[in-house]
């Protein structure tokens, strides 16, 4: 199971970050959680296809979390589609996708089956596969708002090849019949039982999706023993008051779900504008929970790194956590000095943001600002020895109203 993450935003997208969206490969084929303005784009530049899609879950109806959603279907719909496609969502998405099209006067040529979950929905399955299946629960939100679990079912298990052959298995079907479960009676009546032969199933592979939710027991309940948490973290602690108010959690919040439920990996998503460095909220995250990790765009997480390592390729140029081009990655060590220049880090965080129009024109001030505020960092840290923490909040520009989201 390879998840993808296609856009880490929350409510805006940014120059560097796109609205909410998430694609799950298993097998070759995709379910998408969340359909922000975008996906389709992003899934060409993850280089997922988009007629692999099969499954798309949405959490809620907030416009950034479904805006790209009419036009992934039109997409399908030009590719000439014939794959039924299943759409699961709150009551109304049918409605949706029905009204847009007819006004559009298409005809989808191929068919969406819809799974709508009422206000009174109380969790359960949603969707129900020969390989897996997908519970979803309401969570706490301004408005109904689910999230999802992806439960791959247990694989059977190994099957000893020699002592079968030992019993006197030879016959294909009656290996299948052994791995399903079953007992074979042989031609002279003995009878080869199945556990016998079949080592213990294995577990399979989860992950779930949790966004746009307060802390709610649910969460933890749809995280129980995860391999991958998907979890939001708009905010950082300092602002959890305004993360209640907004049916939003913090990334202690997001922290304390990882911890409740025993996940494998938390990796927190859905980043409030106003922090051009996200890191200030995962270093927060990871004092209360480990291992955690940021969502990057388009950057695979592997629940079975040897075997899914290079399956998806994207098309685009990817930033390392480190700041070097994953290009960069092989030739490490043995860098030309222009490539060294080309990638060096930059001196101050600041310049990183989006608004290098405004950090120019304001330098000046910054000088004073920023000794202002590494006295801040100092005091910050006093309990945390000579950790340097960068500057946590950066308004980017004057038109971003952060008090609305
Ligand atoms: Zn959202």
């Amino acid at each position: 199971m390879i998840i993808v993450p296609l856009g880490v935003a929350s409510a805006t997208p940014t120059a560097t970050r796109h609205l909410p969206s998430v694609a799950l490969w298993r097998e070759g084929t995709i379910c998408l959680f969340d359909c922000g303005e975008n996906t389709q784009m992003r899934m060409l530049q993850a280089g997922l296809k988009r007629s692999k899609v099969d499954f798309i879950f949405l959490t809620h109806f907030d416009v950034d979390h479904y805006s790209g959603l009419i036009g992934l279907l039109s997409t399908l719909q030009l590719q000439r589609r014939e794959t039924p496609l299943t759409i699961t969502g709150p009551k109304g998405i049918k409605k949706y996708v029905e009204w847009n099209f007819k006004f559009a006067e298409t005809e989808l040529t191929f068919k969406v089956n819809y799974v709508e979950l009422e206000e009174d929905f109380e969790g359960g399955k949603v969707v129900d596969e020969e390989e897996f299946y997908v519970e979803a629960r309401p969570m706490k939100h301004t408005k109904f708002c689910v999230g999802y679990r992806f439960q791959e079912k247990d694989k059977p298990g190994k099957v000893n090849a020699e002592k079968a052959e030992a019993k006197g298995i030879t016959e294909d079907w009656q290996f299948k019949d052994l791995k399903a479960g079953k007992d074979v009676e042989l031609d002279d009546g003995t009878v080869v039982v199945s556990h016998d032969i079949v080592g213990h199933p294995r577990p399979g592979d989860s992950f779930a999706y949790i966004t746009d939710t307060s802390y709610h027991p649910n969460a933890v309940k749809l995280a129980m023993n995860t391999n991958i948490l998907l979890h939001e973290a708009t905010f950082s602690e300092s602002l959890a008051d305004k993360a209640e108010e907004t049916g939003h959690s913090t990334s202690l919040d997001a922290a304390r779900v990882a911890n409740e439920a025993q996940t494998k990996l938390l990796v927190i998503t859905h980043f409030s504008a106003r922090y051009t460095n996200p890191f200030v909220l995962l270093r927060e995250a990871r004092k209360d929970f480990f291992p955690a990790w940021l969502a990057t765009e388009l950057r695979p997480i592997f629940t079975d790194p040897a075997h899914e390592k290079g399956i998806i390729q994207p098309k685009v140029y990817l930033k390392e956590i480190d700041g070097k081009s994953s290009d960069d990655k092989s030739s490490r060590g043995k860098k030309s000095d222009s490539k060294k220049k080309r990638f060096r880090k930059r001196k101050n965080y600041k310049s990183k943001s989006s608004d290098s129009y405004n950090n120019r024109k304001k330098s000046d001030s910054n000088r004073d600002r920023s000794s202002r505020s590494s006295d801040r960092r100092r005091k910050d840290n006093r309990d945390e020895g000579t950790e340097r923490k960068p500057r946590p909040i950066t308004p980017r520009t004057p038109f971003d109203d952060f008090d609305r989201f």
